[in-house]
């Protein structure tokens, strides 16, 4: 019988528990077709953990990596010098990156037997024939196999209450894929998160939904959330992503307040006009002070998408929007700096890309048509990569989402000098990067003693979230383990 299943990934965003949905799911569908399914969350680079779970890995039938372009060119060797002697193994490929790239990935890596799209039903149930009756595994909840969770020690979990997206960014995978445009009943997405609470004590919930409000359609259906919520008098904080396109009702950004809303994602992406009619996405500066005066006043935090560099950025836009991260203080996320747009296979902007044959990723290759743009762009980077950014930006985001939670809480005057401690280093930390960034503007260079302002600017960072989330965990163990912890690790504790 061949019908021992492993799929695996690696984690790619450190802000959200190390869950993926889709995998979830599609373990579920394997599971009712007789298959016997096993999750694991892999981590690059690291022998160790790898070593431990090599058995595993080579013990299954068919083994199915869930590839990521962030990724997909450490995974795709390990698992080719891993298994290429190996010749009775299947091995497929899922996810939204692999299917946009299938041709050349298979062209490239014959080891691998498919690729499959797993939002493709008619396709998964051709390579994955019923096989027996259904397996029983005991980390289900509603639908998804919640293995990982099981075993994740942080109070925080991803999930949705619907999925696709009614608008069309240029650089978004989502309208691409076609994906199918679902939307849970209320009813089971509330007793999902009950069972959640009650099976894995989970307090934080982050919504995955593209948009988890899109326009006065889903009035009726959140309102319902929200009155559902607070008759079974559930307790916890959640997140969601929304779109400035369309403007939330405030009845209904208050309803979900109440309710334990503590932070939003929306993509600004880039104030200039240019950008807006060449990406097909229209949020104003002005829209976004807006909602963010809005969400302060309401004790929400917020978190935006950015891109400072695409195609058609030109000189002069670049100042205008550093300008505006500066004022929104989000100098502390260079993430949102260094990582130009993303250009995918099929996109409007396809044919800007030129051809690099040494990796399957295609999405950056491609030059700034403003030529003082691309020069710029190449000294930031080079500037940035003298920190690790990722810790940098949780250095900040980290105590900022506590704080909310805390405030909420009733408890913000104990962290009172910690809060002050943070507004002076975000203000500090702001300001210096701006001036370094306009001389950079000017000048597309930097000096040593730029250098040694940045790893100033990384160490103060360090040293106050290290202490401050000591004090957080002697002190608030329950909040502590509501911070996603941002490294790659399952659990730091
Ligand atoms: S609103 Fe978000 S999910 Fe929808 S197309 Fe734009 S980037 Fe993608």
């Amino acid at each position: 019988m061949k019908n021992k299943v492993g799929i695996y990934y690696f984690r790619s965003l450190y802000s959200q528990s190390a869950c993926s949905l889709s995998v979830g799911r599609f373990s579920d569908f394997l599971l009712n077709r007789g298959y016997k399914v096993k999750l694991e969350v892999l981590k690059q680079n690291d022998f160790i953990d790898m070593s431990d779970k090599i058995d595993g890995i080579l013990g299954q039938d068919i083994i199915i990596y869930k590839t990521n372009y962030k990724d997909f060119e450490y995974g795709i060797r390990f698992f080719e010098n891993l298994i290429k002697r190996e010749k009775d193994k299947q091995f497929y490929l899922i996810g939204p990156f692999a299917v946009l790239n299938k041709e050349r990935i298979l062209k490239k890596y014959n080891f691998i037997t498919d690729i499959i799209n797993i939002q493709d039903k008619n396709e998964v149930e051709n390579v994955f024939r019923k096989y027996n009756k259904r397996v029983v595994k005991k980390t289900i909840i509603s639908g998804i196999d919640r293995e990982i969770e099981f075993k994740e020690k942080g109070k925080y979990i991803n999930l949705e209450a619907s999925s696709g997206c009614i608008y069309n960014c240029s650089f978004c995978h989502i309208k691409l894929m076609n994906y199918e445009k679902y939307t849970k009943d209320v009813r089971n997405l509330v007793d999902e998160m009950e069972n959640i609470i009650n099976l894995l004590d989970k307090r934080y919930f982050i919504f995955n939904d593209s948009v988890f409000w899109k326009n006065n359609s889903d009035n009726d259906r959140i309102k319902e959330f929200i009155r559902e919520v607070k008759k079974r008098n559930l307790k916890f904080y959640f997140m969601i992503y929304l779109s400035l396109t369309n403007k939330i009702p405030d009845d209904i950004l208050i309803g979900l307040k109440e309710i334990g809303l503590i932070r939003v994602f929306f993509g600004v992406e880039n104030i200039s006009n240019s950008f807006s009619k060449n990406n097909n996405k229209y949020i104003s500066a002005t829209d976004t002070e807006n909602f963010i005066e809005k969400l302060s006043n309401l004790n929400i935090s917020y978190h935006i998408g950015f891109i400072l560099f695409s195609p058609y950025t030109t000189y002069n836009e670049l100042k205008e929007n550093i300008d505006f991260l500066y004022k929104l203080k989000k100098l502390f996320r260079p993430g949102i700096i260094v990582e130009k747009m993303r250009i995918l296979l099929g996109s409007k902007d396809a044919n800007l890309l030129y051809e690099d044959n040494s990796k399957i990723d295609q999405a950056y290759n491609y030059k700034i048509l403003d030529s003082k743009v691309d020069k710029f762009y190449q000294v930031v980077c080079d500037y940035f990569d003298k920190i690790n950014i990722r810790n940098f930006e949780q250095f900040f985001s980290g105590i900022n989402l506590s704080l909310t939670i805390l405030n909420d809480m009733g408890l913000s005057e104990q962290y009172e000098v910690f809060k002050i401690r943070y507004n002076e280093l975000l203000e500090y930390v702001n300001d210096n990067l701006y001036k370094i960034l306009l001389k950079m503007l000017k000048k597309f260079e930097f000096s040593g003693r730029d250098i040694e302002m940045l790893k100033n600017l990384y160490s103060l960072a360090e040293a106050n979230y290290i202490t401050y989330i000591s004090y957080l965990k002697k002190h608030n163990l329950d909040v502590y383990q509501m911070i996603p912890h941002g490294t790659e690790d399952l659990n730091v504790w």
